[in-house]
């Protein structure tokens, strides 16, 4: 089994080193705000603790109102394509990743009339495409992901407002890897998504959709996902988890750590290409919380995450579309510190030379296979 945190006296957290996109280090604090006992949803003390956590999650993103659902990401994300299902309108997806295919996905599934607009893997999100395409004023909605987590390419939300903007139609956004990591503003968003486990560092299970404009029940829809429904409720329409809430009120209270985090991957990403690893994501459109990498000949990604694992290190390389495209991933999502940094690269530079790549010098990369 994994042990995830291991608190220590300082509150920092012990090995193994987590790099993981979720679940990510916790900090003990918000360990211990979600060990206290549950109290039910419909007490006093839960309900405002629920309109605190509310205010907060809203000032955080720039948002008029925030829905709290129990289930990761992809719940939102449906309670979102719910909403578009009720307007019947045509929309864009565009995608340059497996999070934007999966929302492509999830239109499908919900019978969204829309056209996919996708780009590879590594680059941007195809802008003038989706210029040209929404001249004709034959689509409504645009619906994409702000850091293709699979990628580590951060979209271009300036772009996506204006494309919005200028051809009135509604943006919907999965800020589910950026919420907590990086700053943004959702003024001129219609519905945005986030979760508590990935950027704000808390446990997984809690999701949110962001919205600007009052939203009203929709019998039509599945209950758990008409968010009208939550928004009219005073606090949560189903049961939700005290101890979740709790945890993510904590993790909120430690406000400098996004930019630590973004501080450590901007020292990281320079000291990994010196060891040889090849970022998908250029520079100028990276996440400097998300580093996708392709490894040096002839270390395959597979089994260089494998051997890290192996020594407390864990890295993102399992997901099967990591595996097809031999890339593994450091994200800085959780409880991370500078030392952190040092500790991995030691790590990363002690396995290569284990699977025989030390030989490869600096950006001989291993390349898609
Ligand atoms: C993690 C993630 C999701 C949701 O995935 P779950 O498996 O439901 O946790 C959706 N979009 C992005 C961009 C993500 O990073």
């Amino acid at each position: 089994m994994i042990e995830l945190a291991r608190p220590e006296p300082d509150g920092a957290f012990a090995p193994p080193l987590n790099f993981l996109p979720g679940p990510v280090g916790i900090h003990r604090t918000v360990h211990e705000a979600f060990c206290q006992p549950a109290v039910s949803h419909r007490s006093e003390v839960f309900l405002e603790d629920f309109r605190i956590l509310r205010r907060r999650l809203c000032e955080l993103a720039g948002a008029q109102q925030v829905q709290l659902l129990l289930g990761s990401g992809t719940l939102a994300n449906d309670a979102v394509a719910a909403q578009l299902s009720l307007s019947r309108e045509r929309g864009l997806v565009l995608a340059n990743g497996e999070f934007g295919e999966r929302l492509a996905e999830q239109a499908r599934r919900f019978g969204l009339e829309h056209r996919v607009l996708v780009s590879g893997w590594g680059q941007p999100l195809p802008y003038d495409q989706a210029r040209r395409a929404l001249s004709a004023g034959r689509f409504r909605w645009i619906w994409a992901v702000h850091c293709e987590t699979s990628t580590g390419v951060l979209n271009d939300l300036a772009a996506l407002k204006s494309l919005a903007r200028d051809s009135g139609s509604r943006l919907c956004l999965d800020c589910i890897s950026t919420l907590g990591a990086v700053p943004f503003s959702l003024e001129g968003v219609d519905l945005a998504t986030g979760v508590s486990g990935k950027g704000l560092a808390s446990y997984p299970g809690l999701s949110f959709v962001f919205h600007q404009r009052p939203i009203e029940p929709a019998p039509a829809l599945p209950r758990y996902l008409d968010l009208g429904l939550y928004a009219h409720s005073p606090a949560t329409p189903f049961t939700s988890s005290s101890n979740l809430m709790a945890a993510l009120g904590a993790s909120l209270d430690r406000a400098g750590a996004p930019r630590l985090r973004a501080e450590l991957g901007r020292r990281l990403r320079p000291r990994l290409e010196a060891l040889g690893f090849t970022i998908l994501a250029p520079l100028a459109i990276g996440s400097p919380v998300v580093i996708t990498l392709h490894p040096p000949r002839p270390a395959p990604a597979f089994d260089l995450g494998t051997l890290l694992e192996s020594r407390g290190v864990l890295l993102s390389y399992r997901s099967d579309y990591l595996v097809r495209r031999n890339l593994l991933q450091v994200c800085l999502l959780g409880e991370h510190d500078l030392q952190q940094g040092e500790r991995l690269l030691d790590a990363l530079s002690e396995a290569l030379t284990d699977l025989g790549a030390s030989r490869y010098t600096p950006g001989n990369s291993g390349g898609p296979r």
